[in-house]
């Protein structure tokens, strides 16, 4: 498909959605818009964001534009403004060398709309209860149940963010993983390691620092990714050493009485926008394979 008969497309959706744009899911800029009262196409400057449109200051959580472009399919959310509900339909465009995401927006905000989706909506239902509930849906789709950190997609679809962010500034991943789990689960049962679990990844959570927009997302099992940004190889260093050496001191205080656990961590750091995902966790993993097979509880950077 080639930008002039997506254009061609965007005015037909036009007259059925409030907003139409062409959104990059990666860089997260909007490429070109129509708006359902404009007359023609609107072609904006590359530096307009598409979260700018939120207000929010911040990049959405649950990005179903990435999810479109990473699974070729077409997602729908809602979300909402200070006073206006949106239901977003993202669709993957093919471009010639990229996938870009065709986005439509239309205002949900009437009663009579929402009311067919939303359970238990009145006259009464205070607007900031609803974007509390839109909110709440959003970070569902992208947090681990059990211990509530970030959940596997969403490194698949917030990475590629980071990828090009360190182009400007370094950025560093560990890889943590709790040593001999298996005997945990062994010993205690099951429901006893998934409340290990909670506490492991609370610890990590407690060591990252929130201003760098850092995060935690369960990887699998009892290992775990943590993303830091604008940090070099020392920084990350010694920041995987503050978390294994804060775990290794750590007394559980689970139910099946107090369980003490050690972790190993595999750091790796980067900062060329061409790295690939797959070899930036492949990096980050052999480092984490080696701290396990030199004796476990120990931080290995590159
Ligand atoms: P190593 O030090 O080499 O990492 O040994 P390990 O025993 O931690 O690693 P292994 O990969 O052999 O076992 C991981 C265990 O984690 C096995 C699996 O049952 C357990 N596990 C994975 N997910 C969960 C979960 O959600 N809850 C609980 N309770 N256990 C889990
Ligand atoms: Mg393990
Ligand atoms: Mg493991």
């Amino acid at each position: 498909m080639d930008m002039n008969s997506i254009v061609d497309d965007m005015k037909v959706f036009a007259k059925y959605y409030d907003k139409v744009r062409i959104v990059d899911p990666v860089k997260k800029q909007v490429m070109s818009t129509v708006d359902n009262n404009a007359t023609g196409l609107e072609v904006i400057s590359e530096t307009q964001l598409c979260y700018d449109f939120w207000a929010e200051g911040s990049i959405c959580l649950n990005c179903i534009s990435m999810r479109a472009a990473l699974e070729n399919g077409t997602f729908v959310k809602f979300q909402a403004t200070e006073d206006k509900v949106y239901m977003i339909t993202a669709m993957p465009i093919h471009l010639s060398e990229r996938i870009v995401v065709l986005e439509l927006l239309k205002d949900v905000t009437s009663r009579n709309i929402l009311g067919n989706v939303w359970h238990g909506l009145t006259e009464h239902t205070d607007f900031e209860e609803i974007r509390t509930s839109i909110a709440k849906l959003n970070a569902i789709a992208i947090t681990d149940e059990l211990t509530k950190v970030y959940n596997r997609r969403y490194i698949s679809e917030r990475l590629p963010l980071e990828i090009i962010r360190s182009s400007k500034q370094p950025c560093s991943l560990i890889m943590a993983d709790i040593d001999h789990f298996k005997r945990v689960n062994d010993q205690y049962g099951h429901i006893i390691g998934d409340e290990v679990l909670k506490y492991f990844a609370l610890e990590l959570t407690k060591n990252i620092r929130e201003q760098k927009e850092d995060w935690v997302a369960r990887y699998g099992g009892e290992e775990f990714l943590i993303c830091l940004n604008d940090c070099d190889a020392k920084a990350a260093k010694t920041i995987a050493e503050r978390m294994r050496t804060a775990i290794e001191h750590l007394a559980l205080p689970t139910a099946g009485g107090t369980i003490k656990i050690t972790a190993s961590f595999g750091v790796h750091t980067f900062s060329r926008e061409t790295v690939v995902m797959t070899d930036l966790l492949a990096s980050v993993d052999k480092n984490l394979y080696e701290a396990k097979n030199t004796g476990r509880n120990r931080v290995i950077a590159d």
